[in-house]
């Protein structure tokens, strides 16, 4: 993906802002200094005192289309840019005559992430709030969105902006005791712990105001299960990255089962394998197995019901998934590095009413991403819901727990008396987490790369 040109900012940028196909209407999105006079290089009626105008818009003397124009001088858009949203009605055909148009008199495709990092770097979001922006579009529960949607609104920005005022007063104090050491004024008192503390007690709060990481969050109890032989130990092999499972080519190698822990998002899943299914079984110990898996299934645990998507599914496959009726189960569709036997379409047609498929090969490694996010995904339906809540991305994260274990070293530092710049040498990186975390302070890669992730358009 081709890096943020942070040094053309100048450059009028467009972009399709809705998704692409046939609708009521679509939307494309112009800004940059040269917006406004483009507009109205098409739209030769357009008022441009106006915020919004219904115009007619021409291409080379030919009517194109009217559309809604709406006209949003600098600094008060999305982007802090001069910026034209243009209403068309929802054909493609329409999108690319206009992008074409404006291409030619000299606006650039906008690059993913583009619209939403200029708006960073014109000082109308932080990056928290950039991201959340990307959160609102990719959430897929309403729970999701409520969070990124405050925080879009700026709620974690606002309260990390007050620790900073706190956490920087004492930084400034400790720098001030380092650099005039005989000011009797500065050493008067001890340095007062209490608002570092505070500070402390707030990262660890937010930390802990993420469903992922709330302690009281119960674990998610996954089992896999199949016929012998459709891969399931494989899968689970796949899942732990490591052989843990005996995997074998003669059916029923699992008579028993395993159960393993796998860390998703900093919260452990346990995955249990089990023994294959196979309902005309009359052998004793594999009937053993069976009823063991079958027992497994009480209480609240996800199924992964695997079948082997290579060959045509077997009456056994069918009658093992209607026995599964009301739980939640996953179809799994594996092995479908050897060719699939039939569509996803047949297969939930063959086994309805599951929450999702995912099509893998546990031997290869292929999708299994999928199947993580889908994980995820569960864990955050069995974490309690709060009032406020913060879905913590990896990045933002790991900046709060490196700005809280700076705190945590400062505090302690500062409690032994074991001397002031080891408090400050804490103090000054505990500032820098917490400004790489809101993005006043972060290297130019970290953001293109942060911005790349977009989608086009945004
Ligand atoms: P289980 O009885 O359901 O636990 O199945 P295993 O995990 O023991 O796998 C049975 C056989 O299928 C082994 O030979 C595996 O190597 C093979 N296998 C499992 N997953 C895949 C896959 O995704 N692709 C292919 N080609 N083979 C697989």
């Amino acid at each position: 993906m081709s890096a943020l040109p942070t040094a053309h900012n100048d450059d009028t940028i467009v972009s399709l802002a809705t998704p692409s196909g046939r609708g009521a209407l679509s939307v494309v999105r112009l800004s940059g200094p040269l917006s406004f006079s483009l507009a109205k290089r098409l739209a030769p009626g357009l008022v441009l005192s106006r915020s919004r105008s219904l115009a007619s818009l021409f291409k080379e003397g030919r009517l194109l289309d009217r559309a809604l124009l709406l006209l949003f001088p600098s600094p008060h858009s999305f982007t802090g840019e001069e910026t034209v949203e243009f209403h068309l009605h929802g054909n493609p055909l329409l999108v690319d005559e206009l992008l074409e148009a404006l291409l030619s008199l000299g606006a650039r495709p906008a690059l993913p992430g583009e619209f939403t990092y200029r708006a960073f770097l014109n000082g109308k979001l932080d990056l928290l709030q950039a991201e959340a922006v990307d959160s609102i579009v990719r959430a897929l529960s309403l729970r999701e969105l409520r969070a990124a949607f405050q925080q879009s609104e700026g709620l974690l920005s606002k309260r990390l902006d007050s620790l900073r005022e706190d956490l920087l007063a004492c930084a400034a104090r400790v720098e001030a005791r380092m650099e005039f050491p005989e000011d009797p004024g500065l050493f008067q008192t001890p340095l007062p712990l209490d608002p570092l503390k505070g500070v402390l007690q707030a990262a660890e709060e937010i930390l802990r105001a993420s469903p992922l990481l709330a302690p009281e969050a119960e674990s998610l109890e996954v089992v896999l299960l199949g016929r012998t032989n459709v891969g399931k130990s494989s899968l689970l092999n796949a899942l732990l990255l490591k052989e843990r499972a005996l995997v074998s080519d003669l059916p029923g190698t699992t008579r028993d089962y395993l159960s393993e822990r796998i860390l998703v998002k900093s919260r452990p899943i346990t995955l249990y394998d089990t023994a294959g299914l196979d309902p005309s079984e009359s052998r004793p110990l594999e009937k053993e197995g069976m009823a063991k898996t079958l027992g497994l299934l009480e209480g609240n645990k996800l199924l992964l019901f695997v079948v082997d998507a290579s060959l045509p599914p077997s009456p056994q496959d069918r009658e093992i998934f209607s026995s599964l009726s009301d739980r939640r189960v996953v179809l799994i569709l594996n092995k479908s590095d050897l060719g699939r036997a039939f569509s996803d379409e047949e297969a939930e047609r063959l086994f309805p009413g599951t929450i999702g498929t995912v099509s893998l090969s546990a031997k290869k490694g292929t999708n299994l991403p999928l199947l993580r996010d889908l994980l995820e995904r569960e864990l955050l339906l069995c974490s309690p819901e709060r009032e406020e809540e913060l879905f913590l991305n990896r990045r933002q994260r790991f900046c709060l727990q490196s700005l809280s274990l700076s705190l945590r070293k400062a505090i302690a530092f500062a409690e032994e008396d074991a001397g002031e710049e080891f408090v400050a040498e804490e103090l000054r990186s505990a500032l820098s987490s917490l400004d790489r975390l809101t993005g006043r302070a972060g290297t130019e890669n970290l953001l293109e790369e942060l911005f790349s992730s977009f989608c086009v358009g945004k």
